[in-house]
């Protein structure tokens, strides 16, 4: 992920002075950096394993570093920072309804075991399987297979032999390295952190098995394998170091009409409004950004005005979005059509700078007094998508 321009990379707690709206944001950086991965740059080889391209990794680049680590890792620190800052969260709590009243200018949740919560605005962080998608677009919107699924793993290198092994110890001599494979249909990005002690790899396949309602599974190696068979060895040999690994459908949703419920009290956010491919790096960055920029306009607009502030926030949001979502799609295009004389910077993963040198918080406290009259004195219309 990458967190917006100002960040200090190191160590840093944010907390905007209290407006006379009463509502506090916080940005929150604090203990990511020596969670995540620092190689310093991407080796992509194409799957005879023929070096085709050394992209460097710049940090900062325009003016904004990125955190690229475990998950786990990183919610742990939201998590423990949203618990200093006495946020009330309810561990495996389940929300079963959702609920506003345009009259009462209030929303809420139910919870499965029939707790009602009210509330001024509802958020529903619920992911790629969203049941708040429902509620807020009043039809069910089916997600379509991308046709592709990945294997994904991570384990401890040391436990698993990969510095013992010559076709695998490059990935901790040297530090934080980050590799890649691509070739038909297929890419495949393996990468150590912690100082090479921790490896984590992904493979992207084609997948045309119809969607179920589960869509992640036990992944078995002699499958794994057989993505790579005939590829550069040192795939296989990384690939099969790992104790076990998930197989993850890749599931799209073509862009949904809103993120806002009929009352605008009910708002998706990150992967419930918008998944993202893995080939974008930006489904978790482009969460961060959604909430940061809510955060700024609820404070802006402070608890009167919640709505009109929830529509200049999708008005903010949307159309970035898309242009990151259709990024990822054609990183992943490029990539599977590989032919075996490309080379060079036209196979970088892109980094550009309307992407990463974007400030969310920034870009919010600038626009929103002119998106918000705009919408007060002309009303609201439904976002747009990108120019192609
Ligand atoms: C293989 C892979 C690689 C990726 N790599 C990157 C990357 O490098 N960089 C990046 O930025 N992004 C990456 N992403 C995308 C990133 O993981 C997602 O975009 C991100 O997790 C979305 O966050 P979210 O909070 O919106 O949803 P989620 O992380 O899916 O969280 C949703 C949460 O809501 C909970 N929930 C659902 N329904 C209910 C309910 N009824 N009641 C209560 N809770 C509920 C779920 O249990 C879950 O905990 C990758 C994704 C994949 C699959």
């Amino acid at each position: 992920m990458s967190i917006g321009a100002e960040s200090t990379h190191e160590n840093f707690a944010r907390v905007a002075p209290p407006a006379s709206t009463g509502i506090k944001i916080a940005i929150v950086g604090a203990g990511l950096w020596p969670l995540c991965g620092h190689p310093t740059a991407l080796n992509l080889h194409n799957y005879l394993g023929e070096l085709v391209r050394v992209q460097p990794t710049i940090q900062p680049l325009f003016g904004a570093y990125s955190y690229n680590g475990h998950r786990a890792d990183i919610h742990k620190v939201l998590f423990e920072h949203a618990i200093s800052l006495g946020v009330d969260i309810r561990m495996s709590t389940e929300v079963a309804e959702y609920w506003e009243d345009d009259s009462e200018g209030k929303a809420g949740i139910i919870l499965s075991g029939g707790e009602r919560i009210e509330a001024d605005l509802v958020v529903a962080a619920d992911g790629i399987r969203s049941p708040a998608r429902k509620y807020v677009l009043g039809y069910s919107d089916k997600p379509k297979p991308s046709g592709y699924a990945v294997y994904r793993a991570w384990f401890d290198a040391a436990e698993q032999g990969v510095d013992k092994d010559p076709m695998t110890s490059y990935m901790c001599k040297d530090g934080d390295v980050f590799h890649g494979w691509i070739g038909q249909d297929v890419h495949m990005l393996t990468s150590s952190s912690h100082g090479g002690k921790t490896i984590s790899w992904v493979i992207t396949h084609k997948d045309d098995t119809e969607l179920q309602d589960i869509w992640s599974f036990p992944g078995k190696m002699e499958d794994v394998l057989e993505v790579v068979k005939g590829w550069d060895p040192r795939c296989a040999a990384m690939l099969s170091k790992a104790p076990s690994c998930i197989d993850w459908k890749l599931i799209v949703h073509d862009p949904l009409p809103t993120w806002i419920s009929k009352s605008a009290r009910v708002i998706l956010i990150g992967d419930a409004a918008h998944p993202f491919l893995p080939t974008s790096v930006q489904g978790a960055s482009q969460a961060i950004e959604d909430g940061v920029t809510l955060a700024v306009v609820l404070q802006l607009a402070g608890k009167g005005q919640v709505t009109l502030a929830v529509k200049a926030w999708e008005n903010l949001r949307y159309q970035r979005v898309r242009k990151s979502q259709l990024m990822g799609e054609a990183v992943r295009d490029k990539w599977h059509r590989v032919k075996p004389g490309d080379r060079g910077e036209d196979l970088d993963m892109p980094r550009p700078e309307w992407l990463f040198g974007f400030d969310a918080e920034a870009h919010a406290y600038s626009s929103y007094e002119d998106t918000a009259k705009e919408i007060a004195e002309n009303g609201y219309r439904l976002p747009t998508l990108p120019p192609s």
